[in-house]
């Protein structure tokens, strides 16, 4: 019998064999996936399995957060608010115990639904907007008395997993001392406010960069003008505009620096009259160190002001009569001297003539000096002060004038430095004026030495300074821009030995500044002083 298969027999075969593979394919593949199944499966039940731990750790952190904390808390559920948890600090703050936990909250504490809490809680139920106070004062009954404790608080709907209210939590804070303190400061704010409405000054409060957010009564009654009006106009606009200018350049320098602000200005009253104040203003700094707010001050100085401006007519009719005389006085004086000089009876004569003479001559340079310098400040008044500039060498000039100096206080030693070789183009005079005035000063105010240097420099290029410095009683730093100032004389017991009308400095500034130059001084007391003049050196 011939064994081999037929074509059909040979077909059918290829057909099983193609069959059976993709069985086998088939198989593979569902092997596989439920390896895969079966490795989820596992991860899965671990999974499950660490979820009730985790839970447990999370509820008992919350717990701990809600019991140990010093915020009040409590969670009220159901529309009679049954307390479910409320912690320590809660009970103690209601002045009630744990036993509450499980009561309706409004039963437990009435003295809430008596004072409308009740009402809150019930809208906060009923439309989910939260409910909050802040120092919201709150009668509690603790050891049998109605307490008055304050609170921030606040009451804020719970919802179920499907959105549903079913309670509200309490969040508040114990603020009584904060309240009481809040209290004090207002009450104090009050009695200070009626207090600045009670002064004559006129007090204004302004923020850091000087814009007013409060007047006192005194301004409404000067200005004749609403608080509103002041808060939007400003006093500056009734302000003279003979001192706007200076006043914004001294306010911006303090505002920037802190500095105090002080200013002599004129303010239109509710009749249109122009009066004179003193404005004062200081700086009050926050803990950092910052400016954060200003307070200022003006005291009304017409009358003042008034008898400045007859006491300066005086002043100058007296010494326009004096002049005169004084001058004539000294052409006789100085005519004998020199007669006293050429003959020699008299030279050699036991009477101290020509000492006595010298003295003179002395006493009534000074007496011409003094009216001199009363002469000019009528004509810085008047704007009569004229300059007659020229070209000179400040180093002659120096010498020139501590010789003269030198000749009435020959005991002071005067030092001269020159660190530069300098001309100016100045009114030689004033320059020489000036230059007195500082020596003058110098050896004035030092009764215990008799030293005074002075030194010429070129401070900056193109600049010449001129020092004068003793070793005297000094000046105090809040003396410093005062003593500049017409008629300002450093008051103490130490100071009011020396003569002097506190004009010399003033005009010795203003001499200066319309040199375009500058003047300081630095100085410590009981250690002496340093005058310092800058003018524009002259350099080729
Ligand atoms: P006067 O000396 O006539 O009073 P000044 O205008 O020259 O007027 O000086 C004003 C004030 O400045 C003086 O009264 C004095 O208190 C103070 N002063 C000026 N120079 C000195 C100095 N070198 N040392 C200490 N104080 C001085």
């Amino acid at each position: 019998m011939n064994s081999s298969p037929t074509n059909k027999e040979l077909k059918l075969a290829t057909s099983q064999e193609l069959r059976i593979r993709n069985l086998e394919r088939e198989l593979k593949r569902a092997k596989k996936e439920l390896q895969h199944v079966s490795i989820t499966n596992k991860e899965t039940n671990r999974s499950l399995r660490k979820v009730p731990v985790e839970i447990e750790e999370d509820i008992h952190r919350l717990n701990e957060l809600f019991f140990s904390s010093s915020s009040l808390m409590a969670i009220l559920v159901g529309e009679d608010f049954i307390v479910k948890m409320a912690n320590d600090s809660l009970l103690k703050s209601l002045g009630r115990s744990k036993e509450i936990i499980g009561q309706a909250y409004l039963e437990a504490i009435p003295e809430l639904e008596e004072q409308g809490f009740g009402e809150h809680l019930r809208k906060v139920y009923k439309t989910g907007i939260p409910y909050r106070a802040t120092e919201f004062p709150v009668y509690i009954m603790k050891e049998g008395k109605s307490r008055l404790t304050y609170f921030d608080f606040v009451y804020q709907a719970h919802r179920n997993i499907t959105g549903e209210i079913n309670g509200v939590g309490i969040i508040a804070t114990e603020v009584t001392t904060q309240a009481h303190l809040n209290k004090k400061i207002k009450e104090s704010e009050r009695k200070l406010r009626q207090l600045t409405d009670l002064i004559p000054d006129l007090i204004t409060n302004s923020d850091k960069n000087g814009k007013a957010f409060y007047y006192n009564k005194s301004w409404l009654e000067f200005s004749g003008m609403s608080l509103e009006e002041l808060l939007d106009i400003g006093w500056a606009l009734i302000m003279h505009p003979d001192e706007t200018d200076e006043f914004q350049r001294t306010l911006a320098h303090s505002l920037k620096s802190g500095e105090d602000f002080e200013m002599e200005l004129r303010f239109k009253n509710s009749n249109g009259i122009y009066i004179w104040h003193l404005c004062r203003a200081n700086a009050i700094f926050n803990d950092d160190n910052e400016i954060e707010s200003w307070i200022s001050t003006n005291t009304e100085i017409q009358r003042i002001k008034l008898e400045e401006k007859r006491k300066d007519d005086f002043l100058k009719m007296v010494s326009h009569e004096l002049k005169t005389p004084i001058t004539s006085i000294r052409g006789y004086v100085q005519m004998l001297i020199s007669m006293v000089k050429m003959d020699e009876i008299v030279k050699n004569s036991p009477l101290p003539l020509e000492s006595s003479l010298t003295r003179i001559d002395n006493q009534i340079s000074r007496l011409i000096r003094l009216i001199s310098e009363m002469l000019d400040l009528n004509r810085i008044d008047d704007s009569q002060l004229v300059l007659n500039k020229k070209t000179f060498s400040l180093n002659n000039l120096l010498e020139d004038t501590i010789q003269d100096v030198q000749i009435s206080s020959p005991s002071t030693k005067i030092n001269l430095e020159h660190n530069c070789e300098c001309n100016v183009y100045a009114d030689k005079d004033r320059i020489e004026q000036v230059i007195i005035n500082f020596i003058t000063n110098a050896i004035k105010y030092s009764p215990d030495d008799n030293r005074v240097d002075i030194k010429v420099y070129f401070s900056k290029a193109n600049k010449a300074s001129v020092s004068v410095r003793d070793y005297g009683i000094g000046i105090d730093k809040v003396d410093y821009k005062k003593i500049f100032k017409r008629f300002y004389r450093v008051s103490g017991k130490n100071e009011e030995t020396y003569s002097g009308f506190g004009i010399g400095l003033f005009l010795a500034k203003d001499i200066i500044e319309r040199h375009n130059g500058t003047v300081s001084v630095k100085s410590k007391k009981g250690k002496g002083s340093e005058f310092i003049f800058t003018l524009n050196a002259i350099t080729d």
